[in-house]
């Protein structure tokens, strides 16, 4: 697990995994880093805030 060398990486709170920060989106909520590969995948939430909302995960459990 060794960091990206791209200077705006930054830790996706929906996946976990690092990627470009000029690339991503905020949480629709709480404004922190969501990735652009879950952006297209439809997550607008970070993993914390789809832990509180009653709305359906299927990106979590699949
Ligand atoms: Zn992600
Ligand atoms: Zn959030």
């Amino acid at each position: 697990m060794s960091p990206l060398q791209e200077r705006d990486a930054m830790l996706c709170r929906a996946c976990g995994k690092e990627e470009r920060a000029s690339e991503g989106y905020p949480c629709v909520k709480c404004g922190r880093f969501i990735c652009v590969i879950c952006n297209m995948r439809g997550v607008d939430l970070c993993r914390e805030c789809v832990e509180k909302t009653d709305a359906p995960v299927k990106w979590l459990t699949e």
